[in-house]
């Protein structure tokens, strides 16, 4: 049934407290549109019908006695397969993890569980995260859905097209350098990475802890603000998730009239920048004026450092927390003569290529003799990239820049590591510096005719800020929110 598609989680709650649908047609739905859609787009490793459909009986009952419903009351949900839920596989799209079934919940997925949501299923994604296109995944690429013949971007691909394409109306992703907001960006959805703590990460495979956050993908500002204030909270499981009692949806229709926007000049300077992305990104910043915001250059002097510091600490942070995969505590068997051999044998089987080489570089990186020269410096670059932010922010209430420095690229077309690594150039930053951020989708790209998204910035635990602005441009920019299939039918 294409219209539940497109209902908002607010729709959806409406309309199951005035008995419209039951929690048990929307969940029906939502499958037979899977049916109809994943084995052209492939978002989903796992369906999990059994949790979905216990989980709509509850609703149903609920509704049924008059009970009060939680804000994502029978809205259909993803989830990345990085994050643990009970009785489902969490592969990380690995062969590593390809038989581990989760004993417990992630605290993200209990949370949207608990308020309500229908967990449909898990989402494919780059192995253990590593990448920006998905196409590192063990159990193969997951297609755009607005071009089948492009990437949905990365790594939590499977999340951004499986909203993109009306299959969910909400999904949970990780972004340790970009990996919410560059898809949603490629798919043309909303995604948010929370100021780091905002959302627990207990659950959550972890990648580079430090700069992991989980956050939510939807088709509105509005949906993703009620799914971060269902997924939001201190969680004594995780000692970095902070309390926070903010209702992101609240200053939603203020409007930015006399709001300080901030624009950084060097970054539209980027090599690579697309004139597409750039075109779409200054149409915006007009339209930001024309509501009213006083749009003023700021300058971040160190956040050209922001790739090199992240490509050293992400790799350092991942082979500390891969170690874990050894064959005895988690992960693939192999046979080995000996324990040393079993190691080696195991990850050697487990392990993608992407996944090694990171493994390697955070290896080398942390050496004797070597981490003084790589790991040191960038963690100082850190403190500077955050300082820059810092004071930024005394400035401005809000930052934009692109989200990336290109539309969405064809499968093969970006096979060099470092081609890729620069598509997160605009990304990375905040996951450094802690702070929050939003794409937001503010057209299409005239040459590709694939979504170009904004990124949304605020002060670190403000996330309140780029809802705000995000909400206010949402309303003047008319970009589709479920794909428009390329050479296909609407
Ligand atoms: N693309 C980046 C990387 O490969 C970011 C990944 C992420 O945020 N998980 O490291």
């Amino acid at each position: 049934m294409a219209e539940f598609t497109e209902l908002s989680v607010a729709d959806i709650r409406d309309g199951l407290k005035q008995g419209v649908f039951s929690a048990r047609e929307l969940t029906d739905a939502a499958y037979a549109n899977i049916e109809k859609q994943d084995e052209s787009i492939h978002a989903f490793l796992e369906l999990t019908p059994e949790l979905a459909y216990e989980q709509a009986d509850k609703i149903d009952a609920a509704v049924a006695a008059g009970d009060e419903l939680g804000v994502l009351a029978g809205v259909p949900c993803a989830f990345k397969d990085n994050m643990n839920e009970i009785g489902t596989h969490t592969t990380c799209a690995s062969a590593m993890l390809e038989d581990y079934v989760s004993p417990f919940d992630a605290t993200c997925v209990a949370n949207a569980v608990n308020a309500g949501a229908i967990p449909l299923g898990k989402t494919n994604m780059d192995e253990f995260a590593f990448g920006s296109s998905t196409e590192t995944s063990h159990f193969g690429k997951t297609m755009n859905p607005w071009d089948h013949e492009r990437v949905p971007g990365g790594s939590s691909g499977g999340s951004a097209a499986a909203v993109a394409s009306g299959m969910a109306t909400i999904a949970l992703g990780s972004d340790t350098g970009g990996s919410i907001r560059q898809p949603a960006s490629f798919c043309g959805v909303v995604g948010v990475k929370p100021t780091y703590g905002v959302v627990s990460r207990y659950g959550v495979v972890a990648f580079g802890s430090s700069l992991d956050q989980v956050g939510p993908f939807a088709r509105s500002v509005r949906d993703a603000a009620e799914t971060l204030n269902a997924i939001q909270g201190r969680d004594p499981l995780d000692c970095t998730s902070q309390e926070s009692l903010v209702d992101f949806t609240a200053n939603l229709g203020q409007g930015v009239k006399g709001m300080k926007i901030g624009r950084i000049p060097a970054f539209m300077e980027v090599e690579g920048l697309q004139p597409e992305v750039r075109e779409t990104f200054d149409k915006a910043l007009l339209k930001l004026e024309g509501l009213g915001a006083d749009i003023v250059d700021i300058d971040l002097p160190h956040a050209d450092a922001a790739i090199s510091a992240y490509y050293v600490l992400g790799p350092c942070e991942a082979f500390s927390n891969l170690a874990r995969f050894d064959s005895i505590r988690y992960g693939h068997h192999a046979h080995g003569a000996n324990l040393e051999q079993r190691y080696e044998a195991s990850r050697a089987e487990g392990f993608g290529r992407e996944a090694k080489t990171r493994i390697m570089l955070g290896g080398y990186l942390l050496a004797s003799g070597v981490y003084d020269k790589y790991y040191y410096p960038a963690q100082q670059v850190r403190t500077l990239i955050t300082d820059d932010y810092r004071k930024a922010f005394e400035k401005v209430e809000a930052i934009v820049l692109p989200t990336s420095p290109r539309t969405a690229f064809k499968f093969g077309e970006v096979s060099d590591p470092t081609t890729m690594h620069l598509s997160d150039i605009y990304t990375v930053s905040i996951n450094i510096a802690g702070n929050g951020g939003m794409n937001l989708p503010i057209g299409l790209g005239a040459e590709s005719g694939m979504p170009v998204g904004m990124q949304i910035v605020g002060p670190q635990f403000h996330d309140e800020a780029f809802f705000r602005v995000g909400a206010a441009l949402e309303a003047v920019c008319d970009v589709p929110r479920i794909a428009v299939q390329k050479g296909g039918l609407a």
